[in-house]
């Protein structure tokens, strides 16, 4: 176990208020954070997280980890207090022999695929590109790869962790496998992951989405009647599609991602004719990497955002029909689960809630302030009505729901090992800028 002495702090790229960088550093995702820390730790290797984190322990500083800046309530930029920035820890080393990649906790998803696809190689990752790999991967990592490899988390066989006392640790199945069960899908809660290692899979280079639109509107019947077929077809569908729908503007859409053989997605799209006949229809076979930033302008920068969630076990013919209800300046999404996900036994990993078959997201975006009340409570509404139906939560969808919406991720049975693992490796909770778990009372 290294430990680096937190001592002179000279050699740290430090910004503070009115420093060149500053506000770019403090800029993320959603443009209502508008967080200002005291000081931004800009580190380009582990020691200087070991540093940041001693300096924040000298100061009495808050701390935040900022990776692909994307938490929708900004929780890696601490009002006040340290931020240690990783983005300048950004690089991917891969190994295609062995099918590994080395990730820096800084990386963006799109430095991932970028340096796995010439290999023809990827892991899971999520569907934006500009989103970290750190936050992503900590709360389980969901992807277009998931149900044929897995969950982000899955696919990570070591991580190099800096602790919240400063020691540079690593775990894995064979070294603290407590910290490796909990790092994967228990969030930040547990020190600053420097370094992923990821398992890497051949999933090629090629890629299908297929989307049918159902206009909602006076075609309620027509709708709902192709919802259901879809929500019955994801059930047996192949691992190589992820079965999606979305709701947005009086129109639903449905229809799948497939990762693998674009003409083998083609003969799968044949069993969707069976949800009657869409005003329109699109199959578009692109590249993975194409496929990867697809979402990135429509989900870019700049605008005010807001978003809940909730997972589903079973979606009963009245939660689609309440789904398919959802107003207007709201956009609602299903994504299916299954596959290898369910595969991994519930209790090998902190992530929870396997058995999910749909992950739902109710999102909104806006430019002016003066609509924050009416469309967060419009996002809200939309989620509450289908809440009698959920059955949990994805941790990386929560918003602002505090202890409630961390109590809805994981079973009571997994939160109390998650403390007791909190309590060795963060038993201050230097780490609580996150969906948070408190250590185990001693
Ligand atoms: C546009 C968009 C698309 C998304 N798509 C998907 C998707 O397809 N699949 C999916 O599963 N999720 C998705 N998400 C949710 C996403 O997983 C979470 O918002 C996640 O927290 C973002 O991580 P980040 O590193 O970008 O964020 P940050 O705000 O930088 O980090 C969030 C938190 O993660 C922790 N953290 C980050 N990096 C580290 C690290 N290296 N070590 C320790 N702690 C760290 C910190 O607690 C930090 O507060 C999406 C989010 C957005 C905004």
């Amino acid at each position: 176990m290294d430990r680096i002495e937190g001592s002179a702090a000279a050699d740290l790229d430090i910004r503070r208020p009115g420093d060149a960088g500053f506000d770019e550093a403090r800029a993320v995702w959603n443009a209502m954070v508008d967080h200002r820390p005291a000081l931004i730790v800009r580190c380009r290797r582990t020691a200087d997280v070991v540093e940041a984190l001693a300096l924040a322990r000298r100061e009495g500083l808050e701390v935040g980890v900022r990776c692909g800046g994307h938490s929708v309530v900004g929780h890696g930029v601490p009002d006040g207090g340290l931020m240690i920035d990783l983005t300048p820890m950004g690089a991917v080393r891969v190994d295609p022999e062995r099918k590994r990649a080395w990730v820096q906790g800084g990386a963006l998803l799109g430095a991932l695929d970028q340096a796995t696809q010439p290999y023809g190689l990827a892991t899971t990752a999520g569907n934006v590109s500009h989103t970290g790999v750190g936050g992503l991967t900590l709360g389980g990592g969901m992807g277009w790869l998931a149900r044929q490899c897995g969950l982000a988390c899955d696919n990570v066989v070591s991580y190099e962790v800096v602790t919240a006392a400063g020691e540079v640790v690593r775990a894995s199945a064979d070294e603290r496998p407590d910290l490796y069960w909990a790092l994967r899908g228990g969030g930040g809660n547990f020190g600053v992951v420097t370094e992923f290692e990821f398992r890497l899979h051949d999933v090629g280079t090629r890629a299908l989405s297929v989307g049918l639109d159902f206009p909602i509107g006076t075609l309620l019947p027509t709708a709902l009647i192709a919802t259901r077929r879809w929500r019955d077809l994801s059930e047996s569908a192949p691992r190589q599609a992820t079965y999606t729908a979305s709701v947005h503007d009086g129109v639903v859409t449905l229809g799948f991602v497939w990762v693998g053989d674009p003409a083998e997605g083609r003969v799968h799209a044949r069993a969707l004719d069976s949800l009657g006949r869409p005003a329109d229809r699109r199959v578009t076979e692109l590249s993975y990497l194409d496929l990867q930033t697809q979402e990135d302008t429509i989900e870019g920068h700049a605008l005010r955002r807001y978003w809940k969630g909730h997972y589903f076990r079973e979606l009963p013919d009245a939660a689609l029909e309440v789904l398919l209800a959802h107003g207007p300046k709201v956009h609602a999404g299903l994504q299916a689960y299954g596959g290898a996900i369910a595969d991994v036994p519930d209790d090998e990993a902190a992530f929870s809630q396997r058995e999910t078959r749909f992950e739902y997201v109710v999102a909104t975006g806006w430019t002016d302030p003066a609509e924050d009340e009416a469309l967060i409570a419009a996002a809200r509404r939309s989620a509450a009505r289908l809440e009698p139906f959920a059955s949990g939560v994805y941790v990386n969808v929560l918003a602002d729901d505090g202890v409630t919406g961390v109590r809805r991720a994981y079973p009571p049975t997994k939160l109390a090992r998650l403390a007791a693992v909190k309590s060795v490796y963060d038993p201050d909770n230097v780490f609580h800028l996150n969906q948070n778990i408190p250590p185990a009372p001693s």
